[in-house]
Order: structure tokens, then C-alpha cells, then sequence
């Protein structure tokens, strides 16, 4: 693995080097501190979901936190996580896959992955014996920022014929779901893990695990979520549904296990009369997410000298870099009324979904990231 330089925070970083590219500061003690947090809490496997971020440095740090299994949807994915683990579990729970993606993933070791359709289950049948199938159920419920059950997943009838075929095939039968991204609300998983206990009891099948999904809000705006407040009512809901017969819990969280650990750091590129601010970052690069959530609301502004600007917050609309009209933040953002050009801008809270977001269209786009003791 790479040696990044170690710097206490990013403003001693900034106050050396004042960058004028887009930065993500990683932090890898907080990026540990929540693995640990998940493992105390949760009572069954954590695992990752790669996709929210998939630095080496992030699945190393993982790996040194306990992490041993891995949420993968491909072969890239895959191999990211042998590369710093050479014997990590690894959940293939994309249910799509090409039979060469098949192929790649029996070859890696791969004995755990969920279907929502039985074309899919079919393709796997000859290739993968004896290997868990997780049937993911999609149920229409609100709660999260974003719903995932609009691509992925079958609802409770088809789902209790596919949990037969499943056992048919003499595969071990699990079940999980997703109940969207960003989702603090604990009934979204108790309303998900119901179903499941009624999908089992009609398929009259006797679920080896439950997978209860990523989800887990981050914290984003206001007040942290309560992630212990989730993980105490999956285990009340599933002790009251499935009784004596609780199936073994896996959870796979991509954004609350990695969102903490980086800060984004753009610059102010130009200030207008009217007040809005031109970043040399937006939604083509570490800001995509909030065309579709919303932008976090853990923002503050620095000058190149490491002061922080502390005037009262004026709503400024907020343009990326790009030449592309619609590089812009979909809302106004409160930052600093003594804002200057050549400020930082830092938005906290950004390790989920950003650098895997963030392309490099016009030549900008983020550097990789610079280790920090604390953010
Ligand atoms: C994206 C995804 C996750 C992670 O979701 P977060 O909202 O980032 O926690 C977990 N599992 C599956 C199957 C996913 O597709």
C-alpha cells in the first residue's frame, strides 16, 4: 500500500502546500473508530459495501479495524478487496451478474450471493453448489433519502416461490433487502424484517441469514443519527418475528462505515456581485450526491492564511468548475458573508460516494486522498 505523508489535520496541509485542486482528507483513525462502533453494536457480521468507497486505504483500514467480509457487485470490486485481504469474505449481492462475472467470482472463492430473479438463480446453479442464496425482497417503504427497491429485488410473493427454488437447488437459503440509502428511520428495517419472517413461514423455509442491509444514515445534516437506536430495534424486531428461529444478521453498510472519515476541501475560484460562488469541485466530481439528496449542510470556509471565516451565513448559489450549465448545487448554500476568492470550502462528512462518484470531466475532478490524523 501507498505511504501517504500524515499531516494532523487539513488545514495544516492547506497552510503548507494551499492546493488548488479538490482534496479528500481521510482520517483513518475516525474510519476505524466507526468500524469498531458497527461491531459493538450490531449484533451479527458487518461487512462493507465496497462501492461507497473503494480506496485501498479504506478497505486496508477496515481490514486492520476486524473487517473481514465484503459487500462486491463485480470483479473490480472483487479484486480491490483481495488485494489488501487475500482471504476476505466476499458477498456477491449485485443480482445481475454476466456468466463471465459468474466465473470470475466462483474463481475468487465466492460462496454467498443474492438474486432477485430465477434466470439469475438458474445461471448460478450449475456453477456455484452448495453456495448461500440470498433472496433480496423490495417493499415499498419510505424512510431513506433514496429507494433502492425500484431496480433490485422482488416483492413477498414471487419471493417466497424463489426461497423454494433456492432450496430446490440445494443452495442455503437467506433472504435480505435494502431499505434505501440515508435512512435513519428504524421502522424501514422493521417493517422489511415482518415481511421476511412471513415470506419464510410461507415458503416453509427456515432461513439460515438475514442480510439487513446497508442504509444506515450518515450524518449529513443535523444532528448524527442514532445508528445504535437502528441496530437495538433490527434485533427487537427480529427476536419478536422469527422467535426461537432467528436467523444468524449480516449487515452491509457502505455510506455510515465511510462518510465520516473524509472531508472534501474545494477552493473558491471566483466570487460574483451577486454573491454566488464558483468551487473548483461540483456535481461532476466529489459533490455528485447532492443533485440527488441534497448537499450536507457541514460546511465551513477557511482563508489561505488557516482563518476561519466566521461572518453570519448568506445563501450563495454554489457552480463547479465545469463548463456545463447544469454544474451547479441544486440549492443555495449558507456560507460565510466575508467569504474571498481563494477560500476553502470544506464540506465534512464526504467519504461515501464521492471519489467513487467523481469523474474528470473538463480536467478537474479530486486528487487522492491526503492522510490526516483528525478532520
Ligand atoms: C449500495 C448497497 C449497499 C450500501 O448502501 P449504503 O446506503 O451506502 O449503506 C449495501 N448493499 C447493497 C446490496 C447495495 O447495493
Amino acid at each position: 500500500m501507498r505511504d501517504f505523508p500524515n499531516w494532523p489535520d487539513p488545514r495544516a496541509h492547506i497552510l503548507r502546500h494551499q492546493p488548488d485542486t479538490a482534496m479528500l482528507y481521510f482520517a483513518p483513525a475516525t474510519l476505524q473508530a466507526t468500524a469498531k462502533r458497527f461491531q459493538r453494536g450490531f449484533d451479527g457480521l458487518v461487512t462493507y459495501a465496497v462501492k461507497a468507497n473503494m480506496g485501498e486505504e479504506v478497505l486496508a483500514n477496515l481490514v486492520t479495524a476486524g473487517l473481514r467480509a465484503f459487500d462486491v457487485a463485480s470483479p473490480r470490486e472483487m479484486y480491490a478487496v483481495r488485494a489488501v485481504c487475500a482471504d476476505a469474505v466476499l458477498h456477491y449481492n449485485n443480482p445481475v451478474r454476466s456468466n463471465e462475472e459468474i466465473a470470475v467470482a466462483v474463481a475468487l472463492g465466492v460462496r454467498s450471493f443474492s438474486v432477485d430473479c430465477e434466470r439469475e438463480l438458474d445461471k448460478l446453479a450449475g456453477v456455484a453448489p452448495g453456495s448461500e442464496m440470498t433472496v433480496r425482497l423490495a417493499l415499498p417503504v419510505s424512510g431513506a433519502a433514496y429507494d433502492f427497491g425500484e431496480k433490485f429485488g422482488v416483492g413477498p410473493d414471487r419471493a417466497v416461490v424463489l426461497l423454494q427454488k433456492v432450496v430446490a437447488h440445494g443452495f442455503i437459503p437467506s433472504m435480505t433487502f435494502h431499505p434505501g440509502t440515508q435512512c435513519a428511520d428504524p421502522a424501514a428495517w422493521g417493517a422489511y424484517i415482518k415481511v421476511v419472517a412471513d415470506v419464510a413461514r410461507k415458503a416453509g423455509v427456515r432461513l439460515a441469514r438475514l442480510n439487513v442491509g446497508g442504509g444506515f444514515a450518515a450524518h449529513r445534516w443535523g444532528a448524527a443519527p442514532d445508528l445504535e437506536k437502528i441496530f437495538s430495534h433490527i434485533r427487537r424486531e427480529v427476536n419478536s418475528c422469527f422467535g426461537a428461529h432467528a436467523p444468524e444478521l449480516v449487515c452491509e453498510p457502505g455510506r455510515a462505515m465511510v462518510a465520516d472519515a473524509f472531508t472534501l476541501v474545494t477552493r473558491v475560484k471566483a466570487l460574483r456581485d451577486s454573491g454566488a460562488v464558483f468551487l473548483n469541485d461540483g456535481i461532476y466530481g466529489g459533490l455528485t450526491e447532492a443533485r440527488d439528496i441534497g448537499c450536507t449542510d457541514r460546511v465551513r470556509a477557511m482563508g489561505p492564511d488557516g482563518t476561519w471565516r466566521k461572518d453570519a451565513p448568506k445563501a450563495r448559489v454554489v457552480y463547479g468548475p465545469t463548463c456545463d450549465s447544469i454544474d451547479r448545487l441544486p440549492d443555495p448554500l449558507p456560507l460565510p458573508g466575508d467569504m474571498a476568492e481563494g477560500d476553502y470550502v470544506f464540506f465534512d462528512g464526504m467519504g461515501a460516494y464521492s471519489r467513487s462518484l467523481s469523474t474528470g470531466f473538463n480536467g478537474y475532478g479530486l486528487s487522492d486522498p491526503v492522510t490526516v490524523a483528525a478532520l
